[in-house]
């Protein structure tokens, strides 16, 4: 058997969505002052994609919260991701143009660790955070707490799909809807 390529996942607002202030329904945890809601069909999504990838968690948040979200996530998994990266292996960047900072997430870590970037997926609600790998990434809409969202049964779709190839960078991923 081949390995599995890797499936590297956002958490917030691409699995989860997470804010201080409660939407109008009862949140699915609690984390500190955050209330979390998952994105529907979270668990479906995690147990077929990981049929065909290893997956991974690379998020921008801080370690005690994404430590226990993805604790919450996980728990009903067989598999669990082969790592998981907070805050500290992103690298801040200042973007001129919204006048603002974000952390970027340099997908030249994850080669260090032995990935064949050919075969590395990233899942990202934020483009701009995987600016350096965009031929690696898969852009997802983000979440706000919609109750009838369907992106990650389109997504778990997609991604057996396309598990095979034998190099995802030269794959065009922008419009992966449009192939459903
Ligand atoms: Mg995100």
């Amino acid at each position: 058997m081949p390995p599995k390529p890797l499936l590297i996942l956002d958490i917030d607002e691409t699995i989860i969505h997470s804010k201080q202030a409660p939407l109008a329904r009862q949140c699915d945890l609690r984390v500190g002052i955050f209330h979390v809601y998952v994105r529907p069909h979270a668990e479906l999504f995690l147990t077929t994609v990981s049929e065909h990838y290893d997956l991974a968690v690379w998020s921008s948040a801080t370690r005690g919260y994404l430590a226990a979200i993805v604790k919450f996530l996980m728990a009903t998994q067989k598999t669990q991701p082969l790592f998981v990266w907070d805050r500290s292996k992103c690298t801040r960047r200042v973007d001129y143009v919204e006048q603002d900072h974000f952390f970027l997430k340099d997908l030249k870590k994850v080669r260090r660790q032995g990935f064949d970037l050919d075969r590395v997926l990233i899942l990202e609600d934020e483009p701009r955070k995987v600016q350096k790998h965009y031929g690696n990434a898969v852009y997802v809409e983000p979440f706000e707490g919609d109750l009838d969202d369907d992106e990650l049964l389109k997504l778990a779709y997609y991604l057996q799909s396309i598990c095979d190839v034998p190099n995802f960078r030269n794959l065009e991923k922008r419009y992966w809807r449009s192939r459903l």
